[in-house]
């Protein structure tokens, strides 16, 4: 299985619906909202919570 956030295929974690390797989901947990990539990381949060709540959702979020 690939990181569904950067591609690694190592170590992955199975997080609601999606895989994440050990090193994104490290780096997610460790973030701080002063954090230059807090915006970012909360996008793909937010992206990981609509898979979540709506499983068929595709990985394209734009309509
Ligand atoms: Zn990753």
């Amino acid at each position: 299985m690939y990181c569904n956030l950067c591609g690694n295929r190592e170590d992955n974690t199975r997080m609601f619906k999606i895989n994440i390797c050990r090193e994104c989901f490290a780096e997610i947990t460790s973030l701080s909202p002063i954090d230059d990539d807090y915006e970012k990381y909360m996008n793909l949060i937010r992206l990981i919570l609509s898979y979540y709540i709506s499983p068929r959702a595709q990985l394209n979020p734009v309509n």
